[in-house]
Protein backbone atom coordinates (compact mmCIF):
# COMPACT_ATOMS: atom_id res chain seq x y z
CA UNK A 1 0.00 0.00 0.00
CA UNK A 2 1.20 3.66 -0.81
CA UNK A 3 1.93 5.24 2.65
CA UNK A 4 0.88 9.15 2.33
CA UNK A 5 3.23 11.41 0.02
CA UNK A 6 5.92 13.00 1.77
CA UNK A 7 6.37 16.27 0.73
CA UNK A 8 8.93 19.34 1.68
CA UNK A 9 8.42 22.61 0.61
CA UNK A 10 11.07 24.72 1.21
CA UNK A 11 15.09 23.47 0.88
CA UNK A 12 18.64 25.26 0.09
CA UNK A 13 21.61 23.78 -2.20
CA UNK A 14 24.96 25.68 -2.05
CA UNK A 15 23.78 27.86 -5.09
CA UNK A 16 22.72 29.87 -1.87
CA UNK A 17 23.36 28.86 1.51
CA UNK A 18 22.43 25.46 1.81
CA UNK A 19 25.82 23.54 1.47
CA UNK A 20 24.47 20.64 -0.98
CA UNK A 21 24.83 20.66 -4.59
CA UNK A 22 21.58 20.93 -6.04
CA UNK A 23 21.71 17.28 -7.60
CA UNK A 24 23.03 16.10 -3.90
CA UNK A 25 20.17 17.84 -2.67
CA UNK A 26 17.88 15.71 -4.41
CA UNK A 27 19.47 12.57 -3.84
CA UNK A 28 19.45 13.01 0.17
CA UNK A 29 15.69 13.79 -0.78
CA UNK A 30 15.71 10.34 -1.80
CA UNK A 31 17.31 8.85 0.58
CA UNK A 32 14.74 10.42 3.18
CA UNK A 33 11.53 9.33 1.59
CA UNK A 34 10.44 12.18 0.64
CA UNK A 35 8.47 12.08 -3.28
CA UNK A 36 8.44 15.79 -3.85
CA UNK A 37 10.35 18.99 -2.82
CA UNK A 38 10.75 22.45 -3.57
CA UNK A 39 14.28 23.89 -4.10
CA UNK A 40 13.72 27.21 -2.88
CA UNK A 41 17.05 29.17 -2.35
CA UNK A 42 17.44 33.16 -1.51
CA UNK A 43 16.92 35.20 -4.70
CA UNK A 44 17.78 33.01 -7.23
CA UNK A 45 16.60 30.17 -9.41
CA UNK A 46 20.19 29.00 -10.42
CA UNK A 47 19.97 25.75 -9.23
CA UNK A 48 16.36 24.75 -10.58
CA UNK A 49 17.10 22.68 -13.91
CA UNK A 50 19.98 21.25 -12.34
CA UNK A 51 17.47 20.05 -9.25
CA UNK A 52 14.41 18.98 -11.63
CA UNK A 53 17.08 17.07 -14.28
CA UNK A 54 18.58 15.09 -10.90
CA UNK A 55 15.24 14.76 -9.98
CA UNK A 56 13.81 12.74 -12.84
CA UNK A 57 16.67 10.56 -12.31
CA UNK A 58 15.98 10.05 -8.68
CA UNK A 59 12.48 9.82 -9.17
CA UNK A 60 11.87 12.98 -6.95
CA UNK A 61 9.31 15.73 -8.29
CA UNK A 62 11.18 18.89 -7.57
CA UNK A 63 8.70 22.50 -8.30
CA UNK A 64 10.48 25.20 -8.97
CA UNK A 65 10.63 27.89 -5.84
CA UNK A 66 12.95 30.81 -4.43
CA UNK A 67 13.02 32.74 -1.30
CA UNK A 68 12.60 36.11 -1.86
CA UNK A 69 14.20 38.56 0.76
CA UNK A 70 11.53 40.95 1.55
CA UNK A 71 10.91 43.59 4.40
CA UNK A 72 7.60 44.76 6.02
CA UNK A 73 8.10 48.35 7.90
CA UNK A 74 11.70 47.52 8.06
CA UNK A 75 11.73 44.00 9.06
CA UNK A 76 12.91 41.27 7.48
CA UNK A 77 10.14 38.65 5.82
CA UNK A 78 11.15 35.85 3.62
CA UNK A 79 8.39 34.85 0.67
CA UNK A 80 8.39 31.71 -1.10
CA UNK A 81 7.65 31.26 -4.55
CA UNK A 82 6.44 28.34 -6.20
CA UNK A 83 6.33 28.06 -10.15
CA UNK A 84 7.39 31.33 -11.36
CA UNK A 85 8.20 31.95 -14.76
CA UNK A 86 11.88 31.87 -15.04
CA UNK A 87 11.99 34.07 -18.02
CA UNK A 88 9.61 37.01 -16.41
CA UNK A 89 11.49 40.03 -16.75
CA UNK A 90 10.09 41.83 -13.72
CA UNK A 91 10.61 39.31 -11.30
CA UNK A 92 14.51 38.21 -12.54
CA UNK A 93 15.14 42.46 -12.47
CA UNK A 94 14.17 42.28 -9.05
CA UNK A 95 16.46 38.78 -8.10
CA UNK A 96 19.50 41.14 -9.67
CA UNK A 97 18.74 43.85 -7.51
CA UNK A 98 18.46 41.61 -4.45
CA UNK A 99 21.72 39.81 -5.72
CA UNK A 100 23.64 42.65 -5.84
CA UNK A 101 22.94 44.09 -2.76
CA UNK A 102 24.39 41.10 -1.36
CA UNK A 103 27.61 40.58 -2.82
CA UNK A 104 27.69 44.97 -2.61
CA UNK A 105 27.86 44.64 1.18
CA UNK A 106 30.89 41.31 1.51
CA UNK A 107 33.49 44.14 1.33
CA UNK A 108 31.39 45.68 4.49
CA UNK A 109 31.26 42.59 6.56
CA UNK A 110 34.96 42.14 6.00
CA UNK A 111 35.65 45.92 7.61
CA UNK A 112 33.52 45.27 10.20
CA UNK A 113 34.78 42.26 11.50
CA UNK A 114 38.15 43.79 10.90
CA UNK A 115 37.24 46.43 13.29
CA UNK A 116 35.93 43.99 15.35
CA UNK A 117 39.22 42.21 15.84
CA UNK A 118 38.84 39.64 13.97
CA UNK A 119 40.65 39.91 10.74
CA UNK A 120 39.13 38.64 7.36
CA UNK A 121 39.40 39.72 3.91
CA UNK A 122 36.50 40.28 1.16
CA UNK A 123 38.02 37.49 -0.69
CA UNK A 124 37.93 35.00 1.96
CA UNK A 125 33.90 35.69 1.96
CA UNK A 126 34.18 35.09 -2.29
CA UNK A 127 36.04 31.89 -1.10
CA UNK A 128 33.57 30.33 0.61
CA UNK A 129 30.48 31.72 -1.03
CA UNK A 130 32.37 29.58 -3.89
CA UNK A 131 30.17 29.64 -6.59
CA UNK A 132 27.30 30.51 -5.39
CA UNK A 133 25.25 32.96 -7.14
CA UNK A 134 23.79 34.59 -3.62
CA UNK A 135 26.07 35.40 -0.95
CA UNK A 136 25.04 35.28 2.22
CA UNK A 137 25.50 36.01 5.83
CA UNK A 138 26.32 31.86 6.13
CA UNK A 139 29.00 32.45 3.94
CA UNK A 140 30.43 35.30 6.49
CA UNK A 141 29.67 32.64 9.32
CA UNK A 142 31.94 30.12 7.17
CA UNK A 143 34.95 32.29 6.45
CA UNK A 144 34.50 33.05 10.26
CA UNK A 145 35.22 29.11 11.15
CA UNK A 146 37.78 28.88 8.77
CA UNK A 147 39.75 31.68 10.53
CA UNK A 148 38.55 30.01 14.03
CA UNK A 149 37.32 32.62 15.73
CA UNK A 150 33.94 30.71 16.10
CA UNK A 151 33.18 26.98 15.83
CA UNK A 152 30.23 26.91 13.59
CA UNK A 153 27.73 29.22 11.92
CA UNK A 154 25.19 29.23 14.87
CA UNK A 155 27.85 30.99 17.42
CA UNK A 156 28.46 33.07 14.42
CA UNK A 157 25.22 34.39 14.46
CA UNK A 158 24.45 34.19 17.81
CA UNK A 159 27.58 36.42 18.69
CA UNK A 160 28.27 38.69 15.62
CA UNK A 161 25.91 38.71 12.58
CA UNK A 162 22.48 38.22 13.77
CA UNK A 163 19.80 41.08 12.98
CA UNK A 164 20.89 43.13 16.45
CA UNK A 165 24.39 41.74 16.75
CA UNK A 166 27.52 44.17 15.91
CA UNK A 167 28.94 42.51 13.01
CA UNK A 168 25.28 42.69 11.26
CA UNK A 169 25.27 44.94 7.63
CA UNK A 170 22.07 45.52 6.53
CA UNK A 171 21.23 44.95 2.64
CA UNK A 172 18.41 45.74 -0.08
CA UNK A 173 14.87 44.08 0.03
CA UNK A 174 11.69 43.90 -1.85
CA UNK A 175 8.36 45.40 -0.12
CA UNK A 176 6.52 42.88 1.03
CA UNK A 177 3.41 43.66 -0.80
CA UNK A 178 5.27 44.55 -4.13
CA UNK A 179 7.26 41.27 -4.29
CA UNK A 180 3.77 39.15 -3.59
CA UNK A 181 3.01 41.27 -6.55
CA UNK A 182 5.80 40.20 -8.59
CA UNK A 183 5.25 36.04 -8.07
CA UNK A 184 1.66 36.99 -9.09
CA UNK A 185 2.87 38.70 -12.39
CA UNK A 186 5.31 35.73 -13.04
CA UNK A 187 2.72 33.33 -12.51
CA UNK A 188 3.42 31.97 -9.27
CA UNK A 189 2.29 30.95 -5.97
CA UNK A 190 3.17 32.90 -3.07
CA UNK A 191 3.62 31.75 0.66
CA UNK A 192 5.05 33.43 3.84
CA UNK A 193 8.55 31.72 5.04
CA UNK A 194 8.33 31.24 8.80
CA UNK A 195 5.90 33.87 9.42
CA UNK A 196 6.13 33.61 13.29
CA UNK A 197 9.86 32.45 13.89
CA UNK A 198 13.07 34.85 15.39
CA UNK A 199 10.51 37.65 16.74
CA UNK A 200 8.37 38.41 13.38
CA UNK A 201 5.02 37.26 15.11
CA UNK A 202 5.01 41.15 16.11
CA UNK A 203 5.45 41.66 12.33
CA UNK A 204 3.07 39.45 10.91
CA UNK A 205 -0.22 39.81 13.08
CA UNK A 206 -4.02 38.63 12.07
CA UNK A 207 -4.80 42.47 10.55
CA UNK A 208 -1.14 42.57 8.65
CA UNK A 209 -1.79 38.82 7.03
CA UNK A 210 -5.77 39.28 6.81
CA UNK A 211 -4.35 42.75 5.00
CA UNK A 212 -2.05 40.86 2.60
CA UNK A 213 -4.43 38.53 1.56
CA UNK A 214 -7.05 41.32 0.78
CA UNK A 215 -5.16 43.71 -1.19
CA UNK A 216 -2.61 41.24 -2.73
CA UNK A 217 -3.95 37.65 -2.68
CA UNK A 218 -1.06 36.10 -0.57
CA UNK A 219 -1.33 32.57 -1.36
CA UNK A 220 -0.33 30.59 2.07
CA UNK A 221 1.83 30.45 4.98
CA UNK A 222 4.35 28.00 6.03
CA UNK A 223 2.93 26.32 9.48
CA UNK A 224 5.02 23.60 10.29
CA UNK A 225 8.83 24.44 10.12
CA UNK A 226 11.01 24.45 13.12
CA UNK A 227 11.35 28.00 14.00
CA UNK A 228 7.45 27.82 15.20
CA UNK A 229 6.80 25.95 18.54
CA UNK A 230 3.32 23.72 19.28
CA UNK A 231 1.05 26.86 19.73
CA UNK A 232 2.40 28.99 17.26
CA UNK A 233 1.74 26.19 14.62
CA UNK A 234 -1.85 25.63 16.20
CA UNK A 235 -2.68 29.34 16.03
CA UNK A 236 -1.11 29.39 12.24
CA UNK A 237 -3.52 26.43 11.26
CA UNK A 238 -6.45 28.48 12.85
CA UNK A 239 -5.52 31.76 10.59
CA UNK A 240 -4.69 29.84 7.40
CA UNK A 241 -8.24 28.21 7.76
CA UNK A 242 -10.05 31.19 8.33
CA UNK A 243 -8.07 33.70 5.95
CA UNK A 244 -8.69 31.07 2.98
CA UNK A 245 -4.36 30.27 3.25
CA UNK A 246 -2.39 27.08 2.07
CA UNK A 247 -0.80 25.99 4.78
CA UNK A 248 2.33 24.17 4.02
CA UNK A 249 4.81 22.55 5.96
CA UNK A 250 9.08 22.18 5.50
CA UNK A 251 12.25 21.18 6.22
CA UNK A 252 14.08 24.88 5.34
CA UNK A 253 17.11 22.43 4.79
CA UNK A 254 20.24 24.17 4.14
CA UNK A 255 22.61 20.85 4.19
CA UNK A 256 25.20 20.86 7.20
CA UNK A 257 24.98 24.48 7.71
CA UNK A 258 21.76 23.91 9.51
CA UNK A 259 22.18 20.42 11.41
CA UNK A 260 18.79 20.92 12.94
CA UNK A 261 16.49 21.11 10.00
CA UNK A 262 17.02 17.62 7.96
CA UNK A 263 15.02 16.53 5.29
CA UNK A 264 11.40 16.20 5.63
CA UNK A 265 11.58 16.83 9.68
CA UNK A 266 7.97 19.11 8.50
CA UNK A 267 5.98 18.42 5.38
CA UNK A 268 3.26 19.38 3.38
CA UNK A 269 -0.11 17.70 3.24
CA UNK A 270 -0.62 16.56 -0.67
CA UNK A 271 -4.29 18.37 -0.68
CA UNK A 272 -2.04 21.49 -0.08
CA UNK A 273 0.36 20.65 -2.38
CA UNK A 274 -2.29 20.49 -4.86
CA UNK A 275 -4.12 24.10 -3.74
CA UNK A 276 -0.83 25.26 -4.89
CA UNK A 277 -0.14 23.84 -8.13
CA UNK A 278 -3.83 24.60 -9.13
CA UNK A 279 -3.12 27.78 -8.22
CA UNK A 280 -0.06 28.15 -10.50
CA UNK A 281 -1.80 26.24 -13.31
CA UNK A 282 -4.19 28.96 -13.09
CA UNK A 283 -2.15 31.90 -13.01
CA UNK A 284 0.22 30.27 -16.08
CA UNK A 285 2.64 29.55 -14.06
CA UNK A 286 5.43 26.27 -14.31
CA UNK A 287 3.83 23.52 -11.38
CA UNK A 288 7.06 21.55 -12.60
P1 LIG B 1 21.23 36.81 4.76
O1 LIG B 1 20.47 36.07 3.68
O2 LIG B 1 22.59 37.19 4.34
O3 LIG B 1 20.44 37.92 5.37
O4 LIG B 1 21.44 35.74 5.92
C1 LIG B 1 20.29 35.18 6.53
C2 LIG B 1 20.28 33.68 6.37
O5 LIG B 1 21.15 33.10 7.31
C3 LIG B 1 18.93 33.07 6.67
O6 LIG B 1 18.13 32.99 5.55
C4 LIG B 1 19.27 31.71 7.18
O7 LIG B 1 19.38 30.82 6.09
C5 LIG B 1 20.65 31.86 7.75
N1 LIG B 1 20.67 31.86 9.23
C6 LIG B 1 20.00 32.69 10.06
N2 LIG B 1 20.29 32.41 11.36
C7 LIG B 1 21.17 31.37 11.33
C8 LIG B 1 21.85 30.63 12.32
N3 LIG B 1 21.68 30.88 13.62
N4 LIG B 1 22.67 29.64 11.92
C9 LIG B 1 22.86 29.38 10.62
N5 LIG B 1 22.24 30.05 9.62
C10 LIG B 1 21.41 31.04 9.97
ZN1 LIG C 1 19.31 30.36 4.15
FE1 LIG D 1 14.04 32.03 5.58
FE1 LIG E 1 14.96 29.26 3.98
Amino acid sequence: MMGDMRIDLHTHSAVSDGTDTPEQLVRHAALAGLEVIALTDHDTIDGIAAAQAAGRAEGVRVIAGLELSTELDGHSVHLLAYGTRPDDAELSAELVLLRESRSGRVEAFAGRLTELGMEITAAEIWQAAGSAPSVGRPHVADAMVSRGYVADRNEAFAQWLGDDKPAYVTRYATALGRAIDLVHGAGGAAVIAHPWGRGSREVLTTEVLTRLVRDHGLDGIEVDHEDHDERDRKELARLATGLGLVATGSSDHHGVGKVDHPLGVNVTHEAALEHLLRIITTRGGLPG
